[in-house]
């Protein structure tokens, strides 16, 4: 028989329980006994619902009160000075401070001597998904000791419900990957053969539990990775094969390419590969694996949330069964963190789009009938279940609302042109200087304004009928008014309308199309007790009438600055959202690029002078591996160009992207032709500017002279000195001077405060090279 299993199960709850709880508890409302119950009551309700889905073996270490990575630098010791308590044993608190930072040390020992802020650690991206994770820390004298017990408190607790479990653990290599080398410079890798002895008293300590199988996750096994950490890996598991329990390796999102004969030959017992992700890995894998090993295929998908293909995979599955029968196990393609937990509770989905949908129970539920298929193809529940899942399929090939004729032909009648402003830059910017008649160093914003509590109320309000659309309407326009005064009164040059009225610069796009749809419940962890909810993209995707444009003829009716109309680019729609899988990525771009099209020609129709279109998520989509790379931003670019092709010359097309690292992706920046581009760099002092060392962008560039991430407001000769700093790199015609992101998290006083200093600071830079 084959065996089902669940690499991970969300933590956060169906009703965002752990999110509520968390907040309770920081809030000073809940205790921390408090917390703990409903922490084990969630980890009790995950195991049941997967094994009553029908899952064999469960996972443990799944669960995490922040963050799976922080879970392990707690359980390593891998603790920061600033945060090791004087007792030397991590507590709640030292986890917390860890991720959120506090007010001042944890450490009492020392009296005033720790009595500044303590910096968290810092939140990175987990891979390519949407969930992030704390970075751990390491400095040279890196000591690593068996500091947390929650992973073996949790076994005990899955035991004495009577589950059998697998234990989840970050791998050794992965770990030390995702960390960072603080103080001196060093290779993080020497610190491996340090760290190794704690994953040694782990497995005893397991097995000791009674523990069979640990799960170690590896997904560094699906980058390109280096060849030094190549051979650490032949290392690490040499060593670690000496140590109890049975080792499954998993790895997820993506194919193993050029380590797939390292990963197969590694001494453990078992090998998860993602063939959702990387389908090609089979059958080529079962050439290479080693005739003992198990061999785990992830082919429900953990990253989205549609019902599987069962038939299609259980081809797969049966040919995998032949070779390797009760070695097979079947599997989510990753750990189901990603995906939202319960579709069941979906009350406001009508019925037939429901059935197309699968969250993590649903998942789980797939994992184990695709199970019992290879057991008992024949049995009548396995048949029943397989015709109803090829119905579903039936109904959505079919779909009208999925498949629009009038969409399609739309996109396939795309052609180079359309994706061509009618000049190049330099004949267009003429033009538009000639029109606009900014300053030198001419100042904006990146869009967005405070969201006061004003504004959300006012949101809530409608959304719960107690406040009219029209009312509402009146309250925006109140707001935009509001904005539009503050900008003129501190001098800046080109306005905005400030995004009072969105909720969120994907969701209020995502409304306002057709073909997407919206959960009740969808929601999945972002980091710590922050969730997103992602659109659903289902069906062919169109603009059926303007989405921005009153607001903005609104704004500019007020002044007679140039008013920039902002829009959420094609790409950043995309990403931010759960995509078809019916459908190429780069198809579902065109039409998002399509649709935003219409709304920037309607824009300019309206005597909208700038345009500003957001591609926030434009770097992060770059994929894992550097070998697809080139396609990514192929397509990322062209759907982007097409996106703000259609105005006239002398339209301004603006973007705006917020990360700093650019080096690697600048030449298909300058690529997607923005007329101007506002960036991120002041949180790196200028660093991004050492690409325009080596690569002179061509176009207008606006980087970032103040983080809008903190509160504090920086003086107009901080700001004046980046300026300089820049125009050392980017000739003084082609600059421009905004803060480096949208200002929607900050309120108004300190908002006001360093604007006023920005637009001093423009003025100053003016004069000195005037
Ligand atoms: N225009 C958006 C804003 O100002 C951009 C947000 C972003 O880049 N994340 O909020
Ligand atoms: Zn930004």
């Amino acid at each position: 028989m084959s065996l089902s299993h669940s690499l991970g199960f969300p933590r956060i709850g169906r009703d965002r329980e752990l999110k509520k709880a968390l907040e309770a508890y920081w809030q000073g409302e809940l205790d921390e006994a408090g917390l703990r119950a409903v922490g084990e009551r969630l980890r009790a309700e995950h195991w049941l619902v997967q094994k009553e889905a029908g899952i064999d073996l469960l996972p443990v270490g799944d669960f995490a009160w922040y963050d799976q990575v922080l879970t392990h630098s707690l359980t390593f010791g891998v603790i920061p000075e600033r945060f090791r308590p004087a007792s030397g044993k991590p507590t709640l608190q030292t986890l917390f401070a860890m991720a959120r930072g506090a007010g001042r040390s944890a450490n009492a020992c020392c009296g005033g001597a720790h009595d500044q802020p303590l910096v968290a650690q810092e939140l990175t991206k987990w891979f390519d998904t949407n969930y992030h994770y704390l970075v751990p820390e390491f400095s040279a004298d890196q000591a690593f000791a068996l500091s947390w017990e929650q992973l073996f408190e949790e076994v005990e607790q899955a035991h004495a419900l009577g589950y059998r479990v697998k234990p989840v653990l970050i791998g050794p290599l992965t770990y030390l990957w995702l960390g960072k080398a603080k103080g001196s410079d060093f290779d993080k890798l020497e610190l491996l053969e340090r760290l190794l002895p704690v994953y040694g008293e782990i497995f005893r300590r397991l097995a000791e539990q009674g523990v069979e199988w640990v799960q170690i996750d590896e997904p560094i096994l699906v980058l390109d990775l280096p060849q030094d950490w190549k051979n650490a890996f032949e290392r690490a598991y040499n060593l670690i094969q000496r140590e109890p329990c049975k080792k499954l390796i998993a790895t997820y999102f993506g194919g193993l390419q050029d380590n797939l004969g390292l990963a197969a030959n590694l001494p453990v017992d078992g090998l998860h590969i993602d063939l959702v992700r990387a389908p090609e890995q089979y059958p080529t894998i079962l050439d290479r694996l080693p005739a003992y090993k198990v061999l785990s295929l992830g082919v429900v998908n953990g990253r989205n949330v549609w019902r599987c293909d069962l038939e299609k995979v259980l081809g797969v599955l049966r040919h995998a069964h032949e070779r390797l029968g009760e070695r097979l196990w079947v599997a989510p393609s990753c750990s189901l963190l990603h995906s939202p937990v319960d579709v069941s509770g979906e009350d406001q989905l009508d019925a037939e789009l429901k059935s197309w949908l699968a969250f993590a129970v649903q998942k789980c539920e797939e994992v184990a009938l695709l199970t019992r298929a290879l057991a008992a193809p024949e049995s009548a529940e396995v048949q029943a279940a397989l015709a109803q899942n090829r119905a579903i399929r039936a109904t959505r090939a079919a779909s009208s609302r999925i498949h629009k004729p009038e969409v399609q032909a739309r996109v396939a009648a795309i052609r180079p042109q359309h994706a061509q402003r009618q000049s190049p830059f330099a004949a267009r910017i003429e033009q538009q200087r000639e029109r606009l008649q900014l300053p030198l160093l001419p100042t904006t914003t990146i869009g967005s304004f405070p969201q006061t509590p004003a504004i959300r109320q006012a949101r809530q309000a409608l959304r719960q009928g107690q406040l009219s659309a029209a009312d509402y309407n009146e309250a925006m326009k109140g707001e935009i008014r509001h904005a539009v005064e503050i900008q003129e009164r501190l001098g800046l040059d080109v306005l905005v309308h400030g995004e009072a009225e969105r909720n969120d610069m994907v969701e209020y796009f995502a409304e306002r199309l057709d073909g997407y749809a919206f959960t009740r419940f969808g929601w999945v962890q972002s980091y710590g007790s922050r969730c997103v909810k992602p659109a659903v993209i289902v069906g062919d995707l169109s603009r059926p009438q303007a989405m921005t444009v009153e607001w903005i003829r609104y704004a500019q009716s007020l002044t007679d600055k140039v008013v920039k109309g902002m829009l959420t680019g094609p790409v950043t729609m995309l990403l931010w959202s759960f995509p078809r899988e019916d459908l190429p990525c780069e198809v579902q771009a065109r039409q998002l690029a399509l649709a935003i099209r219409d709304e920037v020609l309607d824009l300019e129709a309206a005597g909208i002078r700038i345009i500003q279109i957001d591609e926030a998520a434009f770097r992060e989509g770059l994929p894992l591996r550097q070998s697809a790379w080139q396609g990514y931003l192929d397509w990322a670019t062209a759907a982007f160009r097409l996106a703000a092709s259609g105005v006239r010359d002398e339209t301004q097309i603006h973007t705006h992207m917020c990360y700093s690292e650019f080096n690697d992706v600048i030449e298909s920046i300058a690529a997607m032709d923005a007329d101007v581009i506002t960036i991120e760099t002041s949180r790196s002092d200028m660093a991004l500017l050492q690409a325009f060392e080596h690569f002179a962008y061509p176009n207008e560039i606006g980087p970032g002279v103040y983080d809008i991430h903190s509160p504090r407001v920086p003086d107009t000769a901080e700001m004046a000195a980046l300026l300089r700093e820049a125009a050392r790199r980017i000739p003084a015609l082609r600059l421009w001077v905004n803060p480096d992101c949208g200002l929607k998290t900050r309120a108004w006083p300190e908002t006001e405060a360093a604007l006023v200093n920005m637009v001093a600071a423009a003025r100053q830079l003016r004069a000195e090279l005037a």
